[in-house]
């Protein structure tokens, strides 16, 4: 909804709220707040909340920590949850001093993006599918690993015990806006998908933000701890974000489909999975950011492994769905919950977009299984495997200028620097697998 600063300050009156909270992500896709009280409402509206930038992980140096926040109106929604003080949130992007967009606000990134496609007559439509496990709470509210039910892949009450959580979760997204497409149990024993409908790259990643800020908070109101971590438990299905998306002209039509083509796709369509398929091992370590992405990027477990596209098979990296028409769009089945969306969907947008610009084919797409195709048959289709870690991901990113240019120096620099930092923390450390292989044994 688009709402004018006259129509916040009255609804703000009417329905008596006490607090506002002024949100922003940072680089790592962390959720920041800065909450004001009703009386500062007015100013926040007029862009004239500052911030000091440095007291952010990597946001700032310390000499221009000046930054203000400028509220997106269109943002502004009440949180369906809270008891005492009635509170609302608006998303904002972070300007610096001067009046000019922050560097390292993702979101403005975002927005740079989408605007180049703009200007090639484009808009990018989203449709995220987050998957998150619930797991148990010990006495002292700490997560556990069990989980609460032993059920399967849309199975129904009662063994889903986890079914009544996400019915309060869909309520509560229902309630702040959402439509809400289905919402089921997935593979894995506590695992969960709720789906939305896709809107257009920016709102879908403000959406993804608040997904997961409203799953977390109901969770815990049920004595649950719902984790968007990718890969939680060995031996079973991880947690993925598919990314369906499509392009439309400026006049609302789908810009992949294509009728009169065998698969029914346009060039466009066409080229943007050749961008896709091309950068994929450049934009992994947006879309794959964190050490534990890669536990979940292995064979045999739903999740993509290898660099190839199909209409039927869901094994490869990109799939393409059978609707046609205005519902023909592709999904891009690497991305975890973990990424930080803004920058997440500004890689695969460039992506996409220089696959257009530089008419790039894709291969042909394959038909069989990926995770049973031999090495052999492999290297003659030059298919090629994402990356096997966060240290491969990160050395593909640096070697990628595309990808690079959609996330501008600041944020590559600050981004490349804490994965690596994470890398060589996690390379340090001894980890009970290590003991029980080798304490014996040598
Ligand atoms: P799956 O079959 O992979 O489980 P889902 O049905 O769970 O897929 O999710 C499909 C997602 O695709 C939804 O978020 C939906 O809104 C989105 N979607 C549908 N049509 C389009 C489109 N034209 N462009 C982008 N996303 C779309
Ligand atoms: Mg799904
Ligand atoms: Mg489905
Ligand atoms: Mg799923
Ligand atoms: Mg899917």
């Amino acid at each position: 909804s688009n709402y004018s600063k006259e129509e916040i300050l009255k609804k703000a009156r009417e329905l008596e709220l006490e607090f506002i909270h002024l949100q922003f992500t940072d680089i790592l896709g962390v959720m920041k707040n800065v909450s004001i009280t009703i009386e500062q409402l007015e100013k926040a509206l007029n862009n004239e909340i500052m911030f000091d930038g440095s007291s952010i992980d990597g946001f700032v140096r310390i000499e221009e920590s000046d930054m203000y926040l400028r509220p997106d109106l269109s943002t502004f929604v009440v949180f369906p949850w809270t008891h005492h003080a009635k509170e609302a949130r608006i998303i904002c992007d972070v300007y610096k001093a001067d009046g000019t967009p922050f560097d390292g606000c993702p979101r403005n990134t975002l927005k740079k993006v989408l605007k180049e496609a703009h200007d090639m007559g484009y808009i990018m439509n989203v449709g995220p599918e987050c998957e998150f496990f619930l797991f148990h709470t010990d006495e002292r509210g700490e997560p556990s690993l069990e989980t609460h039910d032993n059920a399967g892949y849309f199975d129904l009450a009662p063994i889903d015990l986890g079914g009544n959580a996400r019915k309060d979760m869909t309520i509560t997204l229902k309630q702040m806006g959402f439509e809400i497409e289905a919402s089921h149990h997935e593979v894995a024993p506590g695992q969960h998908e709720i789906d939305f409908k896709y809107e257009d790259a920016l709102r879908t990643a403000d959406n993804i933000m608040t997904f997961k800020m409203a799953v977390r908070i109901i969770a815990q109101r049920h004595g649950l701890h719902a984790t968007f971590m990718p890969k939680p438990k060995f031996g079973i299905n991880g947690s993925g974000m598919h990314i369906n998306l499509s392009l439309a002209t400026l006049d609302g039509k789908n810009a992949f489909y294509d009728e009169n083509d065998p698969m029914q796709l346009s060039k466009t369509a066409y080229y943007y999975l050749g961008g896709i398929i091309k950068h994929a091992r450049g934009f992994a370590a947006l879309t794959n950011p964190t050490v534990n992405s890669y536990k979940r990027l292995v064979p045999g477990y739903e999740a993509p492994v290898l660099i190839a596209w199909s209409a039927s098979n869901r094994s490869p990296l990109v799939r393409i769905p059978a609707k046609r028409g205005n519902s023909t769009r592709i999904e891009i089945r690497n991305p975890d919950p973990s990424a930080n969306p803004y920058l997440a969907l500004a890689a695969i947008l460039k992506a996409g977009l220089d696959g257009i610009k530089n008419k790039i084919d894709p291969p042909a797409p394959v038909t069989s299984n990926v995770y049973h195709m031999d090495e052999v048959e492999r290297k003659e289709k030059e298919i090629k495997s994402l990356p096997a870690n966060l240290y491969e991901a990160i050395c593909e990113l640096s070697k990628d200028e595309v990808i690079k240019e959609a996330i501008g120096d600041h944020i590559y620099e600050k981004f490349s620097n804490a994965a690596m930092y994470e890398w060589n923390e996690y390379s340090k450390y001894v980890s009970q697998w290590e003991l029980e292989r080798y304490l014996r044994k040598f």
